[in-house]
């Protein structure tokens, strides 16, 4: 550890010299009130912020703050989660482009909408650790040893002194951050006792600024959500009391209603309640179980010797449905491999949305079942599956329809928007079914089978490109960047933040140890998560650099079913 004092002659040194010779910096450094260890310095001003690592350490002592913080799991996640957003927000004062690239920036890994484990912050017996990035600033390549002073014996300690100490931060909003988190968490455990799949609370703001904003929606004429009477559902929290909402029912739900009147708002909620949200997002207490998995439909996905038989038999020219591989899958192929791979991976929630769902994957009306006979019909609608998912696996299902009348008979309880509010319709919604039958065949067969489980190969799955180089990122929550392969992934759509999506990126290359052909893809899952549980995100990246965030089994698997390169097969019997 030196002092900070060396590092000051030793940048004067610098300036004017080339770009590269900033990496002479790399070491310990002891400021007054906390350590940077710089570890790695990009050889070249445009480098992307991950390739530069820079840790913050704060001693516990010194940033005195109350035990209680760090009392549980979840609360020290939401701490944890918390200081990243100080840093993020104290970044934001001081950082901005001086120079060609990257220079000038003072950044942590932006976090979203919701709590979640990260790598940005971390604690451990001794430190409170900020993995940060700085673009060390230039003009051209040439080294501006004035701005990096300034950067660095300035505003990086003003940051750090204003984000990760008790004295400056404000103790009970702190306090009410990990007091929202560890209620969500209690409400989500509590919902297989309640026999619920989701709970959406009475005053919740669902809507969302934009589709590319997931920040609440803030005017007058937002709408809050409150719950039908027959439907609400009272819960007592540990921190906020007793509060009052909508709890959704295991089984078969179907929420209808016309267009623009709140569905798939309503439904995103439950997409995206297997998380917790921050405080003030309006989804606090909005949750759902955690193997709820959002399905749909997304044409032209890759699809590896995955079990469709369920859903699709007999098609054309003998493809074989129960190891069904293709390069470029249909509307329905898509939805139905979807849906056995959640299964596969554990679903117990499965959310729809008419929106993005293959038409004749969800239905086949009467007309339709006179005019093409079932013999020339590979698909069986899910509306003959759907009761059968339930009453024999347990797995529920809520889908969003505004023109699929002929659900109204299979589902257990029907809600109905109306101004972005819900109505209980269950009754009403029975007797226009008897008073119109559908006259449909039902064309399910007798059981449900479950999708075979698959033996994943690692072999497929190596991470460098075509120049050798060892190449790992997300450029985007939906898009990752996998060795040669780039994976599109814009139908996983609970996948939130570019950190998730990196870290199953690397947690797939440590995974490859698991797949040797014979382990199931569910035991891989459970051999990575509980690795993960084991030993932290850091598990993932030797480097610590600080970009990874928490994910589910259920994502690892979507990702890794995408693809191309991966290689599976089935348990033949
Ligand atoms: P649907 O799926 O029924 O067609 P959406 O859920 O897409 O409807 O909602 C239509 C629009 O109304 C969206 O722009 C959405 O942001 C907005 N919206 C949804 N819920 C509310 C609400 N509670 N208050 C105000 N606006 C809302
Ligand atoms: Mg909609």
């Amino acid at each position: 550890m030196r002092p900070i004092q060396s590092l000051r002659q030793h940048l004067n040194g610098l300036d004017g010299k080339d770009y590269g010779a900033y990496q002479s910096l790399t070491g310990a450094y002891s400021y007054p009130t906390f350590e940077l260890l710089i570890d790695q310095i990009p050889k070249d001003p445009y480098a992307p912020p991950h390739t530069g690592v820079y840790r913050v350490r704060v001693e516990w002592d010194q940033a005195r703050f109350p035990g209680e913080m760090i009392a549980s799991g979840i609360r020290a996640i939401a701490f944890r989660d918390y200081l990243t957003r100080r840093i993020h927000a104290n970044c934001l004062e001081y950082s901005k482009r001086r120079g060609t690239g990257n220079s000038g920036i003072i950044a942590i890994a932006e976090p979203g909408q919701e709590i979640l484990e990260r790598t940005s912050v971390v604690f451990d017996a001794q430190y409170i650790e900020a993995r940060m990035f700085l673009g060390l600033p230039a003009s051209g390549r040439r080294i501006r040893a004035d701005t990096a002073a300034k950067m660095i014996f300035e505003e990086l300690p003003q940051v750090v002194n204003a984000s990760l100490f008790a004295d400056a931060l404000d103790l009970e909003t702190i306090s009410r951050y990990l007091q929202t988190a560890e209620d969500a968490q209690f409400l989500r455990d509590r919902l297989p006792d309640l026999e619920l799949a989701a709970f959406v609370a009475d005053g919740a703001i669902l809507p969302r600024i934009s589709g590319v904003d997931r920040r609440p929606l803030d005017n007058e004429n937002v709408v809050p959500f409150r719950s039908p009477e027959s439907l609400e559902v009272s819960i007592k929290l540990p921190n906020a009391g007793t509060i009052t909402g909508l709890g959704i029912p295991r089984g078969v739900t179907v929420l209808v209603g016309g267009g623009y009147h709140g569905k798939s708002t309503l439904l995103q909620a439950l997409e995206q309640g297997v998380y917790n949200h921050i405080a003030g997002d309006g989804r606090e207490f909005c949750v759902s179980l955690p193997e709820t998995v959002k399905v749909r439909a997304y044409s032209g996905r890759n699809v590896v010797n995955t079990d469709i038989s369920p859903f699709i038999r007999n098609i054309p020219q003998h493809q074989d449905t129960v190891a069904f591989s293709t390069p470029n899958a249909s509307g329905s192929t898509s939805q139905a491999a979807f849906m056995s791979e959640a299964i596969e991976a554990g679903a117990k929630v499965l959310l729809m949305d008419e929106d993005t769902c293959a038409t004749n994957f969800l239905i086949r009306d009467r007309r339709m079942q006179q005019l093409v006979k079932k013999e020339h019909e590979p698909i069986t609608a899910f509306v003959d599956k759907v009761r059968q998912l339930y009453d024999e696996h347990g797995i529920s299902t809520v889908l969003v329809l505004g023109g699929a009348g002929d659900y109204l008979e299979v589902a257990d309880h029907i809600i109905q928007m109306i101004e972005f509010t819900p109505h209980d319709v269950t009754e009403i919604a029975r007797q226009v079914v008897q008073e119109n039958p559908s006259g449909r065949t039902h064309e399910g067969e007798e059981r449900f089978e479950l999708p075979k489980q698959r033996h994943p190969y690692w072999d497929g799955l190596d991470t460098r490109n075509e120049h050798g180089h060892r190449r790992v990122y997300a450029p985007n929550p939906h898009e990752l960047i996998y060795g040669r392969m780039r994976v599109d992934l814009n139908d996983v759509e609970q996948l939130l933040e570019s950190a998730q999506t990196k870290a199953i990126g690397l947690a797939i290359e440590y995974a490859r140890k698991y797949m040797d052909g014979k382990t199931t893809l569910r035991e891989v899952l459970d051999n990575v998560m509980s690795d993960l549980h084991e030993h932290g995100l850091d598990l993932l990246d030797p480097k610590f650099t600080g970009d990874l965030a928490a994910f589910r089994d259920l994502e690892f698997a979507a990702i890794l079913n995408r693809m191309r390169d991966f290689r599976a097969d089935q348990a033949r019997v």
